[in-house]
């Protein structure tokens, strides 16, 4: 689904990202771990185009989406993204904030927009909330309305990045049980996450970026259970 290829990318005179190469087969889960800085969420910008790379390439379902004559917003449209600060418009309900993209985007009619967006808040346990507004929900309701509502515009991709990291402990459990149903509908997902329980059984491949490097990569077992490189055993030592 997402291919990258040698990508490079500054900061003014720091090098963030450092040649990386990634790739990220559909239906599967890609987890992105590492140090505070270490580039996880640069990485994830370039992907989706919020930052452009100065050099290598990119490829969203075998086509460059580096090439400057790609279409940014029509690349953004196949990629759904949700943040660590909640991302909803405080003033629409969560049927509002759900059907928006849909609406405006794809061209969806507004009933055809409810309806879907209806059955997806029931499959994900959130129909109740429908018509509440963001500030009357908690923080974990907010993070999964943010996820529903990413995936209203059917996308091919998604990224998310530290979904959990606002949120009270309590409140992170339903979030990332909302993820694993997300995986389990087959959706094809990149995640930078300081959540190490959660990355080793819910990825299916791990990647562990150092110093903008992708240091070391495989499945959970591999890199959590047999890490090769020592910051790779420093890290995790320090994290777990
Ligand atoms: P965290 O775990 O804290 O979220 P991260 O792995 O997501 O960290 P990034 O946010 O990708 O790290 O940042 C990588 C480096 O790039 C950091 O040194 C950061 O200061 C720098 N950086 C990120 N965005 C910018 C920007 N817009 N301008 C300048 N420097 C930036
Ligand atoms: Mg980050």
């Amino acid at each position: 689904v997402l291919r990258m290829e040698a990508v490079r990318k500054s900061f003014g005179t720091s090098l963030v990202l450092r040649d990386v190469d990634l790739e990220v087969a559909p239906h599967t889960v890609t987890a992105l771990i590492g140090a505070s800085g270490s580039g996880k969420s640069t990485l994830l910008r370039c992907a989706n185009l919020l930052e452009e790379v100065d050099d290598g390439a990119i490829w969203l379902d075998g086509e460059e989406i580096t090439d400057p004559r790609a279409d940014a917003d029509a690349v953004r449209r196949r990629i759904g993204v949700v943040f660590q600060a909640y991302n909803l418009f405080p003033h629409l309900t969560v049927l509002q904030n759900i059907t928006l993209a849909p609406q405006r985007v794809h061209g969806l009619s507004r009933a055809d927009a409810e309806a879907q967006a209806r059955e997806l808040l029931d499959r994900l346990g959130l129909v109740a909330k429908a018509d509440e507004y963001p500030d009357r929900l908690s923080g974990g309701q907010q993070q999964r309305t943010a996820i529903v509502r990413a995936l209203a515009v059917r996308p091919r991709l998604l990224l998310l990045d530290e979904i959990t990291a606002a949120l009270d402990p309590e409140l992170v459990g339903e979030v990332l049980n909302l993820v694993r149903e997300v995986k389990d509908e087959g959706m094809t997902m990149v995640i930078a996450t300081h959540e190490m329980a959660f990355a080793r059984e819910v990825a299916d491949q791990v990647c562990f970026l150092d110093a903008g490097v992708v240091l070391e990569r495989g499945t959970p077992q591999e890199v959590f259970g047999a890490p090769r490189e020592e910051r790779t055993q420093k890290f995790l030592r320090r994290i777990v």
